[in-house]
């Protein structure tokens, strides 16, 4: 199991991760240079961060594994939102630290109550209303954007819906928020680590690209083309989401810009999260490391932009199944200013995230470019096609 590494800067020393997937692992490949040390707790056996940490193999929300993880940790985080708040909430009860808390963590999972507390906290969001029935979509007005409350994630659980038999239809996944379709520009993000002190530490605003496809976010380029007071109203938002959340790690907002100029909250993530993949190669502080330094209550990284940066999601083709095999990596790899992280995952499905690309440069336009010849170049392919 996992020892106290003997050079931790201030006690704490051992961090235990629910969740094994490639955050964590990257969160792993970040803790030794900062003297932490991990443990992670997955269902799947081999999980990706199992290459880097220890792994108790069980289901999220087993209280025995999760005890044994808190019993391996100084303090526990996740790298995925599938386990219970009420799961958090036990072991934050015997005392363990937990970051997020079991009360961010119930709040932001489901959808709902996100926006909920959102607009109380006075954040601008869009129109919503809580949907379980037809009826309910018809009196929020059609068409509109459904959303399931809980475990929708990378677009799955998002639907424009026009009619009243695709509502009944999308209405299958249970609860729903609609939301009034917004009249979209540009879809931003920026990372915001927090600690407990509260202090806050914030990433440059991106741009994010939505392949409409995949249904799936594919090219975050950073930093993004708006102007100084829009990236300013990002931040703002940002810090006082985190703040009204009191919470502890880092996180991801998404914001959408209007074409009227707006700018409205879509979504929290609280956790490091696909549109700050980038800090690795292009900011002082990677943002794995940030959540790392926010949860073990070390002081904040800085988050200055080193260089322009865009990176996409390396996705299973849509007819991959079976073990992956990847083509055009070995070009892509062999580029000057390109990282390839691929996520250790033994098999692939159709979109699933097998790894990510970054690409920096010393011009934004270049590494834009370079990521969109190196995203038609590179295919992942399954040996069961
Ligand atoms: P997920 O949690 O699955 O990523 P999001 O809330 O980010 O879901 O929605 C996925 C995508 O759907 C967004 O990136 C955006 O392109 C589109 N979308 C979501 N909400 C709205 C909305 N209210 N109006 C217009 N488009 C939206």
């Amino acid at each position: 199991m996992n020892t106290p590494p003997p050079h931790s800067i201030h006690g704490i020393g051992r961090i235990g991760i629910v969740g094994g997937g490639q955050l964590a692992r990257m969160m792993a490949e970040a803790a030794p240079a900062i003297g932490l040390s991990i443990t992670v707790l997955d269902p799947a056996p081999n999980a990706p961060a199992s290459d880097f940490a220890p792994q108790i193999v069980a289901a999220y929300d087993n209280l025995e594994a999760l005890q044994a993880l808190a019993a391996a940790s100084d303090v526990v985080t996740i790298d995925i939102e599938a386990v219970s708040a009420a799961s958090l909430a036990a072991l934050e009860a015997a005392n363990v630290r937990v970051a997020p808390s079991s009360n961010v963590l119930g709040i932001i999972q489901d959808k709902l109550l996100q926006k909920e507390f959102l607009s109380a906290a006075g954040l601008p969001v869009g129109r919503y209303a809580g949907v379980d029935k037809v009826e309910e979509v018809i009196a929020f007005g059609l068409p509109c954007i459904l959303k399931a409350r809980r475990h929708g994630y990378d677009g799955r659980g998002v639907k424009l819906v026009r009619t009243t038999a695709e509502a009944s239809e999308f209405l299958r996944h249970g609860p729903c928020l609609a939301e009034e379709i917004v009249d979209i520009k540009r879809e931003l993000a920026v990372m915001i680590a927090r600690n407990t002190a509260g202090e806050t530490a914030l990433y440059p605003v991106v741009e994010a690209e939505f392949d409409p496809a995949a249904n799936i976010l594919n090219t975050i380029i950073a930093p993004a083309l708006v102007s100084p007071e829009i990236a300013a109203r990002c931040g703002e938002q940002a810090m006082q989401a985190v703040a009204a959340l009191d919470g502890v790690g880092i996180f991801g907002i998404e914001f959408f810009l209007t074409h009227g100029g707006e700018v409205i909250l879509n979504e929290i993530s609280p956790r490091p999260h696909n549109s700050g993949h980038y800090t690795i190669e292009a900011c002082a502080t990677s943002q794995f490391e940030q959540h790392l330094r926010a949860v073990s209550g070390l002081p904040l990284g800085a988050t200055t932009l080193v260089h322009p940066a865009a990176s996409f999601n390396l996705l299973g083709a849509p007819d991959a199944h079976g073990e992956p095999a990847y083509r055009g990596l070995d070009t892509a790899a062999a580029s000057p200013g390109v990282a390839v992280h691929l996520y250790g995952k033994h098999r692939v499905s159709p979109y699933r995230k097998m790894g990510h690309v970054t690409v920096t440069a010393s011009e934004r336009s270049e590494a834009l470019q370079k990521a969109n010849e190196l995203q038609q170049l590179i295919r992942i392919e399954g040996s069961e096609q």
